[in-house]
């Protein structure tokens, strides 16, 4: 039996080492079982310290990710953040060039309400952008990006108190794809450096960072990356590869900053690539699930355990409603998104996924022209179906059932005509739609020689 004395001399260790727990449980992410999620989630809505760590990684295709089934590992950071996050599985994207693809993600609106659809097209003052909203919350806003699509005249830089193109360093060894036309200075290393200096200097006070990764299109990488081979595919994949490690030097740096259980860390991409799946390379072309199936990941201020994967449809729209709904924020009134804070709660409690309406994508297939006809084209996702419509009449409509076929090989239009045509009627009243209130204003710039140079060097041929 202690003595009491004994006891005496034990309690000013047992205090050291509570206050150690106390210490620990507040610099180290925490792990929260599926059964006290809703607690968290409720805790989280009324915290002021949150920040949001906002990755774009351009280009990138969701099934290129380990996390989404790829088997090479291409992703070991977006793997972490998925595995102890949440993943959402069927996810597209709103178009499948940048520009149309931005505008539907920042404002929660699809391209039919934005009118966001060729090259001159601009948001106008009167889009009600996140990083507006967190600035009226008091977040200081920041954005760093290398595409030009996303640049402050076409309105992308409504709310941010900083919108900074980094200026570039080299890159040690760096592996491209031989398309010398399409170059752009630097490399997302230049983006991870300036995200950790905000981070160091500002990171005390809450902040919204948008990084807008660029590597994945440029297929660039650097030599401890290149790892899968050298066609076209295989460079592609090497860059994600680099790409994953800046995020984890992201990650690292916010870890050493004691600011992982303050941030809620969010990745999306704004389209994929494609690799003659269909007859085309790149993207801004048409809307297969090469160009729009685009990863979609959240992790928490803490470890979900075991990590959260939604299986119901949702798209880039739904990115921004779901964050506000995390942090406690009311969404803008208008938009087509909604929060999908009520289907990781299903997938939690492993209830089955809700019934979704179809989602969009949309392109105007001659956006890069000049006194050309727009050529719409819009795929009405509603899994397992996807239909490729075609308003102008001028091509066949395409109708994909993606459980049997994934890549998207049978036209099954004319086999369950029931199918199509209700889908088509989806599209239809989606191409019929009219713009959202404050894109009503038709917005255009004159692009100026730079910004055409700019765009021309990553590989865009605006005619
Ligand atoms: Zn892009």
């Amino acid at each position: 039996m202690a003595s009491a004395s004994r006891l005496l001399y034990l309690l000013p260790l047992a205090l050291i080492a509570a206050g150690l727990m106390m210490h620990l449980q507040q610099s180290m992410p925490s792990a929260v079982s599926a059964e006290n999620v809703l607690d968290e989630l409720e805790r989280l809505r009324e915290r002021e310290d949150l920040n949001v760590l906002f990755l774009l990684v351009d280009t990138l295709r969701a099934d290129r990710l380990s996390a989404y089934g790829y088997p090479r590992p291409t992703s070991p950071t977006i793997d972490a953040l998925a595995r102890t996050g949440i993943r959402f599985a069927q996810h597209t994207s709103q178009s499948s060039w940048t520009k149309a693809s931005m505008a539907s993600l920042w404002t929660s609106t699809y391209p039919v309400a934005t009118g966001i659809l060729r090259f001159d097209d601009a948001l106008p003052d009167a889009a009600r952008m996140p990083a507006e909203i967190l600035k009226a919350r008091g977040l200081q806003t920041a954005g760093i990006w290398r595409n030009g699509w996303v640049a402050p005249n076409f309105g992308f830089a409504q709310g941010f108190s900083v919108y900074h193109k980094p200026s570039f360093g080299a890159v040690k060894t760096a592996h491209r794809r031989n398309t010398p036309t399409s170059r752009i200075a630097g490399s997302d290393q230049d983006i991870t450096d300036s995200a950790i200096e905000f981070i160091r200097v500002e990171g005390h006070r809450p902040w919204l960072l948008y990084l807008h990764y660029m590597d994945v299109h440029q297929y660039l990488s650097d030599e401890t990356s290149a790892l899968f081979g050298t066609t076209y595919s295989d460079i592609y994949d090497n860059s994600i590869h680099w790409v994953d490690r800046q995020i984890q030097a992201l990650l690292s740096a916010l870890d050493e900053a004691g600011l992982r259980d303050r941030t809620i860390v969010v990745l999306v991409a704004d389209h994929g690539e494609a690799f003659s799946e269909h007859d085309t390379e790149g993207h801004a072309k048409d809307l297969y699930g090469e160009v729009i199936e685009t990863p979609f990941v959240v992790h928490l201020p803490f470890d979900l355990e075991p990590g959260a994967v939604v299986e119901s449809a949702s798209s880039n729209v739904d990115v921004w409603p779901t964050i506000f709904d995390l942090l406690g924020e009311a969404a803008p009134e208008e938009r087509d998104g909604r929060s999908l804070v009520p289907d990781v709660l299903a997938a939690l409690r492993s209830e089955a996924p809700r019934e979704t309406e179809p989602v969009f994508a949309h392109l105007d297939r001659s956006w890069g022209r000049v006194g050309i006809e727009p050529r719409w084209i819009i795929a009405a996702t509603d899994p397992p179906y996807r239909l490729i419509f075609h308003p102008d009449g001028k091509q066949k409509n395409e109708l994909y059932d993606l459980a049997a076929d994934p890549l998207e090989r049978e036209n099954r239009y004319e086999a369950e005509p029931e199918t199509a045509a209700r889908l088509e009627r989806s599209a239809r009243d989606y191409a019929a739609r009219s713009r959202s209130s404050w894109a009503l204003e038709k917005k255009t710039i004159e692009l100026d020689d730079m910004l055409m140079g700019q765009l021309r060097a990553i590989g865009y041929a605006i005619e």
